[in-house]
């Protein structure tokens, strides 16, 4: 497989002219991911969705490109060539990122032609292009047996009604079952007229798909006849292919990306960084966009004197408790720099609140001897309480701040505990006004907490214009909150949960807020 061979960074330089794929970050070749992760310069266009960027090495020269349809031109395209030809004589390995396929309408073989002549070595690697992106994700086979057996894309960049064209528009008109038309919005007028002045039937089925295969995806359908009006009404603006032939009427079965049950929702998901990941998967699968705002970050504690000693005395512990994610990764990350390893834990109970808590120990060859039916601190005691732990000696590593519920109902009972801190909890600086922007605007459907702390840290991140503020951001939004101590937090500020799970864990989250949603618009359950 090419993928996985060394990129080799031979003088003067190289270029990769690769393509970015449509839209989803996710839909770009395994080689052009491997090269970007290899990259010492990327140059990227306006079409390359950004979010590809985090495979660029930090080190990286990085350089937009993007010559906006109409806008300003950042770059020339004898300055991007020009460009090109410059990182590479400085010997470094070039990705030259484009959106799609960079041979469809993307201008590469001019690029390549400019590199050819300056003697510079290239490779290009294909890309998913727009319009089968565009025809997939409306739900649309660009091809099919009973409708058509050929497909043409065109551009509609020169605009039909001159007389230069060098689209045979008389010809294609009848002779493609299926019609893509590739920058086309500005010129649809001229050309479903000229369509249908050359035989097109003005009720051949239009669809126009803007910014494919990414939460933003809009489309619209039509005909020949009335897609130019649906098109203006609708305020459907480039990006946007159009789609014209008779597999346009299958999207009537076959639509399914704009149909998940939580597209065109925007998400914002506040946990830590370092725990985002599985919540914005989730819910992504779903259909919707996740906004990621960390209010949070952990950090090891400054002090391990209590957890070194801890450590120490293993032996004397007959149960160790976990009560998150974070505790189990740095209770072990000290352990390791100790020179322990989890065979230290040999004679301890262990417990684990939640699933994936558990999942995390399994990680280092532990399986939890107790994991309570209720993922809280409280069902934990409860369920310790139920094994007798009476002249028990117990190690509860967690957050340097963190409630006392646990380990006060275990003393009750005439448990020992020792408390050791091994991280804390640091809060975000800085507001972050872009977020207050969205959620005054209204195009914020959903936030959505995992924990009291995260509640507390997003507020006083929004906060800033005094009482009632609070209200004016979010009254309109709809929260989630993973459990009811988490709930009641919410509550505490005066807002309304919309959304709470029976279990709390991160998957029961997403199918309520699914249902939530669901049942919001209509579709049964
Ligand atoms: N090389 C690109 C095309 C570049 S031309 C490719 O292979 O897809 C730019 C045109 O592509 C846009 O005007 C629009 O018509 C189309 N396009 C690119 N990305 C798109 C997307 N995500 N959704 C809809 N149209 C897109």
């Amino acid at each position: 497989m090419t993928t996985t061979n060394p990129v080799p960074h031979p003088a003067p330089g190289k270029v990769y002219l690769v393509g970015a794929g449509p839209g989803d970050p996710g839909l770009i070749t395994l080689r052009g991911k491997y090269l970007l992760e290899h990259a010492q310069a990327v140059v990227y266009d306006y079409l390359a969705n950004p979010k590809l960027l985090g495979y660029v090495p930090k080190t990286a020269e990085r350089i937009y490109a993007g010559k906006k349809g109409g806008g300003l031109h950042a770059y020339t395209q004898e300055n991007i060539n020009k460009l090109l030809v410059r990182l590479a004589r400085e010997g470094k390995m070039v990705v030259r990122l484009k959106g799609g396929d960079p041979f469809i309408f993307g201008r590469g073989g001019e690029e390549i032609e400019e590199l050819v002549s300056a003697g510079i070595d290239f490779e290009v690697v294909p890309g998913v292009t727009s319009a089968t992106a565009a025809a997939t994700y409306a739900g649309i086979p660009i091809t099919h047996r009973e409708y058509t057996a050929s497909v043409a894309f065109v551009t509609g960049h020169e605009d039909p009604a001159k007389k230069s064209s060098n689209i045979c528009w008389e010809k294609l008109a009848t002779a493609a079952g299926t019609i893509v038309v590739y920058m086309g919005i500005k010129t649809l007028p001229n050309i479903t007229q000229k369509l249908m002045d050359f035989g097109r039937s003005p009720e051949t089925p239009v669809a126009v798909v803007r910014w494919a295969s990414t939460p933003q995806q809009r489309s619209v359908v039509g005909t020949l006849a009335t897609i130019c009006d649906i098109v203006h009404n609708a305020d459907i603006r480039p990006p946007a292919l159009v789609i014209v032939g008779e597999v346009v009427n299958l999207r009537n079965t076959i639509d399914w990306f704009e149909k998940r049950p939580l597209f065109g929702r925007r998400i914002v998901v506040t946990r830590t960084r370092e725990q985002a990941s599985e919540l914005v998967a989730q819910l992504e699968e779903y259909g919707a966009e996740c906004l990621e705002y960390s209010t949070i970050h952990i950090e090891p504690v400054d002090d391990f004197t209590l957890v070194d000693r801890a450590i120490g005395e293993m032996a004397t512990y007959q149960w160790v408790l976990f009560t998150s994610l974070n505790t189990v990764s740095h209770f072990f990350q000290r352990l390791a720099a100790l020179g322990y390893d989890s065979r230290l834990l040999a004679g301890t109970k262990v417990a684990a609140v939640g699933k994936a808590t558990a999942e995390a120990l399994h990680a280092h060859g532990i399986t939890a001897d107790l994991v309570p039916q209720k993922f809280t601190g409280q069902g934990l005691a409860e369920a310790l309480l139920s094994v007798e732990v009476k002249g028990n000696r117990i190690l509860l590593p967690r957050a340097l701040h963190a409630s006392d519920i646990l380990p006060e109902m275990l003393t009750d009972a005439g448990a020992e505990v020792i408390i050791a801190p091994v991280y804390r909890n640091v809060p975000q600086e800085g507001v972050k006004d872009e977020l207050r922007d969205q959620l005054l605007a209204g195009s914020i459907d959903m936030v959505t907490f995992t924990s009291s702390s995260t509640v507390t840290n997003f507020l006083a991140m929004i906060e800033g214009g005094g009482a009632g503020e609070l209200h004016r951001l979010l009254d309109q939004v709809d929260i989630a909150a993973i459990g009811p101590v988490t709930g009641e937090t919410v509550q505490k500020y005066g807002l309304a949960v919309t959304v709470q799970p029976q279990r709390y864990t991160i998957s029961d989250m997403v199918q309520t807020i699914v249902a939530h949603y669901r049942n919001k618009s209509g579709h049964a359950a």
